[in-house]
Formats: C-alpha cells, sequence, structure tokens
C-alpha cells in the first residue's frame, strides 16, 4: 500500500470534482488495482476531522509514512507574508504544507492554482497566492525551485483549470507503479503537455483555411477573433476527451490556456488580442512576418464545403 494525503488550500475544488470523472484509472481503480491507500481527502474522508488532526501529528514526528502529498488550490501568503488568510486550526496552511513537504516522498499539484498560482494569484493578487514552486512563470513559489522531494522529483505539476481528469489519475498510477515520470521545464508530465489543445480539434480544417467565426455558435475556428488559444496551450483535451465525451472546442468554447503558468491572462477570455491585423500570439512556430500572406492565401484556396460551413465539427 502507498498512503496518500489530499490538502485543499485556495480552490474552488474543481480538481477534485474533474478527478471523480476519471476512468483511466478510475480513483476506485487506484485504490482496489494499484494498492492506494487515501488517509485523508477533504471531500471523500468520512472520519472526523479530529482523526486528520491524529495523522497530522503522526506524519509530522514520522509514525506515519506519506507517500504522496497532493495540493489542490493556491497556497496563500498574505497578509504580509503570514499565510494567515488560510489556516487551519490557527496554522497557515503554507506553514503546514512546508512541514509535510519534508515527510512526503513525491508532491503532486493537481490543479494550476497550486502549480502556478492560477486564477487567484491572478492581479491584484490580494491574497499574495503564489503556487508550489513557481508564481505564474517566475520562480517564487512557496518552495524554491531547487527544492526536491524524497523521491527525488520537484512538484509534480498536473496543470489545468481544472486538470485532466485522466492526467491526474494517470500520474498517480505512474507514481504507484514505481514509473520514470519525465517532466517539462516546468515540472509538468510531458506525456500529457506535449500535444496542443489545437491537436485534434475539430476545427483545425477551418483553421488552416483561415475561416473564422466572429461570434459563438458557429462552425469555424475560434482562433483569430474569439480569444482561443488551442495553438498554444499543451494539454491533451482534444486527444484525450473530456468524459470520453468532448472538449471545450467541441463544445463551442475557445480554449482559455489553463494549462500554462499565466492562466489567467489579464485580458478578455472571449476576444483575440491584435496588433494591426495580428494576433498578439500566434500559434507556436509561426512567423509574425509571414502569418497574414499566408492565412491570406489560405483563405483564397478554401474549398466550398468550408466556406459554406458545411463541416460538422
Ligand atoms: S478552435 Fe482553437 S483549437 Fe480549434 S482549430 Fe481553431 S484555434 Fe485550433
Amino acid at each position: 500500500m502507498a498512503t496518500l494525503v489530499w490538502l485543499q488550500t485556495g480552490s474552488c475544488s474543481g480538481d477534485t470534482m474533474s478527478m471523480l470523472c476519471a476512468d483511466s484509472p478510475s480513483v476506485e481503480e487506484l485504490t482496489t488495482g494499484y494498492g492506494l491507500e487515501i488517509l485523508w481527502h477533504p471531500s471523500l474522508s468520512h472520519v472526523p476531522t479530529q482523526t486528520f488532526d491524529h495523522l497530522l501529528d503522526a506524519i509530522l514526528a514520522t509514525r506515519q509514512t506519506l507517500d504522496i502529498l497532493c495540493i489542490e488550490g493556491s497556497i496563500m501568503t498574505g497578509p504580509h507574508g503570514s499565510g494567515m488568510y488560510d489556516t487551519y486550526r490557527g496554522r497557515p496552511k503554507m506553514r503546514l504544507i512546508q512541514q509535510l513537504v519534508a515527510q512526503a516522498k513525491f508532491v503532486v499539484a493537481m490543479g494550476t492554482c497550486a502549480a502556478f498560482g492560477g486564477v487567484h494569484a491572478a492581479p491584484p493578487n490580494p491574497t499574495d497566492c503564489v503556487g508550489l514552486q513557481f508564481d505564474k512563470l517566475a520562480p517564487h513559489g512557496l518552495l524554491p525551485l531547487s527544492w526536491r522531494s524524497s523521491g527525488g522529483l520537484p512538484v509534480i505539476n498536473v496543470a489545468g483549470c481544472p486538470a485532466h481528469p485522466n492526467s491526474m489519475t494517470k500520474t498517480l498510477a505512474m507514481l504507484l507503479s514505481g514509473m520514470q515520470l519525465e517532466l517539462d521545464s516546468l515540472n509538468r508530465p510531458t506525456m500529457f503537455f506535449k500535444a496542443m489543445v489545437h491537436q485534434g480539434c475539430t476545427r483545425n480544417e477551418y483553421h488552416e483555411y483561415h475561416i473564422e467565426e466572429t461570434e459563438f455558435g458557429g462552425k469555424g475556428c475560434m482562433f483569430y477573433n474569439l480569444g482561443c488559444q488551442g495553438p498554444i496551450t499543451l494539454s491533451k483535451c482534444n486527444t484525450e476527451l473530456w468524459n470520453n465525451r468532448s472538449s471545450k472546442t467541441r463544445a463551442g468554447v475557445p480554449c482559455f490556456g489553463c494549462t500554462s503558468p499565466d492562466f489567467p491572462l489579464d485580458a478578455g477570455l472571449f476576444n483575440t488580442e491584435k496588433i494591426g491585423s495580428i494576433p498578439l500570439n500566434l500559434p507556436l512556430g509561426v512567423e509574425r512576418s509571414n502569418y497574414i500572406a499566408y492565412k491570406s492565401l489560405a483563405h483564397e484556396a478554401a474549398p466550398d464545403r468550408l466556406i459554406h460551413k458545411e463541416m460538422d465539427v
């Protein structure tokens, strides 16, 4: 058996809600097939909180081993670095986390808030929220960037707002199975963060031929006018569908880039910022100088079935 404690900090519980939808593997399979023992989860545990108090004491006194510590939510460090905006039994949770990470073999940030600060760290960030090892893109999280758990890894950032259900459970399954987790430069598991949301989007052909929507509800691409960040966001939303069924772009909503450290952008989510007629953020690998010429040519060459939007998304 391997033990897990799940703590919530500045959070909406979205990652917990998301993980309950996981099916490959499910939370139940983690406990029955992978030997996971959930010592504490604020939503799933049915024991009184006094039990959690005893558990914390036992972990901190090294009488109880802690294999995996999961943090859901951003870390409130205010006011004035005291952490008193978010407490447990009068103790700042940020201090509790600093003590617990020293005992855990692996630490997993479940969601963008725990990884990078997320929504709660958006300007003006009145509670001084940060992520566990990052503050957005900067290496100024609660823990130094050089920090490593006793298992030899930094905080494993399963980013997303919320994180993809199966990315969370697969990460846990890999840790429980003793498999090597390769991480990218932002400490996200590469196997879940190597494809862009754009890959697998059913609107791709519309994108290639620059058939763009100006209003919601249409079949065209949402990149040029409606703020879609699919071509600059790493996540498997369109290659492993949510609940095996859908994704934001399939439901007609632009990708908000929620797995990126700078999410949420300090800008409108539903419109594309431009410099002149060129989007501020271009698809990864696209040259600004070539963008308009390429898109104009592509639009001229668009087949009728796309111009008349006969292709379903
Ligand atoms: S809607 Fe977004 S993800 Fe889909 S093709 Fe357009 S830019 Fe790419």
